[in-house]
């Protein structure tokens, strides 16, 4: 399915969501025939740099009237070289007919999205490695089971606001099977229990094997818990599993998600005051920590909306 038409989008990381940020090069028009004369000039005399490997070294103009072409080089980064150090070293070697150096402005960074790279190669070409896993396709029949499992959490925060909870309702759904191993809802008002999220109560839940049933929620069917393989599964509770929550995790909750080990969080609406999974912070991609995760965000959030609305 394509990623303009998916109910939901993917909370990107710093780095993913950068914006263009250029950096000053020297460049210079060359003839095609002296264009390996140039690239040796450039490799034996220019001080050059490993943040320029996201770049490529010639760039190909073709002319507006469709007729022929200009090639361009790019030779160093200016803080390496003034212009007139430059133009001596261009001088001794007998190129300055040839060569004849102008600031210009390149990506500083490489592109790690595609919507990053069509923006950035405007610019000056840069290369561009597509990483499959960054945008997983989904498809048709994934979204009807995903969806089916974001109502659910929905029909659960349903429950929990008839309880006079918050309207806040979570699953845990193990991704291979498509079994759904959790669920539950904010249970901080009738607990009086500042810590009874949504998301840790579900991972409460998995934590749980024995317990068979959920207070208040008997109208589910109750999944039969997994029980843990291994010294690593009973460590990570959420290792493989996806999190199909209403709102979007606060920092605590997010926290947990990384403790935990989980695969992929689908949320719907965004919590602008705490949210750690795009709001406030992005813990799911965060560079410290050991554990990265895919989030969605938006996933039926009209739905979520209204469920608000009428509290
Ligand atoms: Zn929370």
């Amino acid at each position: 399915m394509d990623i303009a038409t998916l109910p939901f989008q993917k909370v990107l990381s710093e780095e993913e969501s950068r914006s263009l940020e250029t950096v000053d090069v020297y460049i210079s028009d060359v003839e095609p025939k002296e264009t390996s004369q140039v690239l040796k000039f450039i490799q034996e005399n220019c001080p050059q740099s490993k943040t320029l490997c996201h770049v490529k070294r010639i760039k190909k103009t073709i002319h507006s009237d469709g007729k022929g072409f200009t090639l361009s080089v790019l030779i160093c980064l200016t803080f390496s070289i003034s212009i007139n150090e430059l133009k001596l070293l261009i001088q001794k070697q007998n190129l300055d007919s040839i060569l004849n150096p102008r600031v210009h402005q390149i990506s500083k960074y490489p592109a790690i999205t595609r919507t990053q790279f069509e923006e950035w190669k405007k610019l000056w070409p840069i290369n561009f490695h597509e990483d499959p896993r960054r945008e997983p396709n989904f498809t048709s029949e994934e979204i009807e089971t995903l969806k089916s499992h974001m109502i659910r959490a929905i029909n659960l925060a349903e429950m929990a606001k008839s309880c006079g909870e918050i309207a806040v309702g979570c699953i845990i759904v193990d991704s291979k099977s498509g079994k759904v191993l959790s669920e539950s809802y904010d249970k901080r008002t009738s607990s009086k229990h500042p810590l009874r999220h949504a998301t840790l109560n579900c991972i409460d839940e998995l934590s749980m094997p024995e317990r068979t049933s959920i207070p208040a929620a008997s109208d589910f069917i109750i999944p039969n818990k997994r029980k843990a393989e291994d010294d690593d599964d009973q460590t990570y509770l959420c290792k493989g599993y996806d999190i199909f929550v209403t709102h979007e995790p606060c920092i605590m909750c997010s926290m947990a998600l990384v403790h935990s080990r989980v695969n992929r969080v689908f949320y719907g609406r965004s919590n602008n005051l705490s949210g750690g999974l795009g709001s406030c912070y992005k813990i799911h991609t965060h560079e410290a920590l050991n554990h990265h995760f895919k989030t969605y965000k938006g996933f039926l959030e009209d739905q979520i909306e209204m469920l608000e609305i009428d509290c």
